[in-house]
């Protein structure tokens, strides 16, 4: 989303604040200003100035898992990270993974099982 549209949601959300809440337990219904979910490292940037520009906060979460609520603020923009699951590359000798920030087990385990066997792969850095 570019810079502008982030600060109409934003005034938009105004009007449309949105419950969120863990996954599980249910027990942290906590109503944000709105939900951004990038899918590039410049969606996130966009989020984080927009967020400087309104004078609003951020929050961030993942799988919304953790039931202790710290991934919501309210009244706060919440950064859903769970489009940034990228593998982003793969060093088999060194044995070391390098992802997004939102990526989660599933998308990891699949990607190390798919290159079991195989010569060591790396996927470049998306660039947008
Ligand atoms: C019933 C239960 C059982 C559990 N069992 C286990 C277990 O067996 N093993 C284990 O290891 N853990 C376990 N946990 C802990 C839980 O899995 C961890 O807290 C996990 O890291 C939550 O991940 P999430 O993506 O759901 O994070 P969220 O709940 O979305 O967020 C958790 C915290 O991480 C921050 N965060 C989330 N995504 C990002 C990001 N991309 N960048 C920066 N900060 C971020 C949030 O702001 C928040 O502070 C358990 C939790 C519960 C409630």
């Amino acid at each position: 989303m570019v810079r502008a549209e982030m600060l109409d949601a934003s005034r938009r959300s105004r009007d449309t604040a949105t419950i969120v809440n863990d996954v599980h337990s249910q027990l942290n219904a906590t109503r944000v200003a709105n939900v951004v979910r990038p899918a590039s490292l410049d969606g996130l940037i966009d989020a984080v100035v927009a967020a400087r520009d309104t004078g609003g906060h951020l929050s961030v979460a993942g799988g919304r898992h953790a039931m202790g609520g710290q991934q919501f603020a309210a009244g706060a923009t919440l950064v859903d990270a769970s489009r940034l699951d990228r593998v982003l590359a793969f060093d088999r000798g060194a044995g070391l993974v390098d992802v997004e920030a939102g990526i989660q087990w599933p998308r990891l385990v699949r990607f190390l099982h798919d290159t079991r066997g195989r010569s060591p792969r790396s996927r470049p850095a998306p660039t947008a």
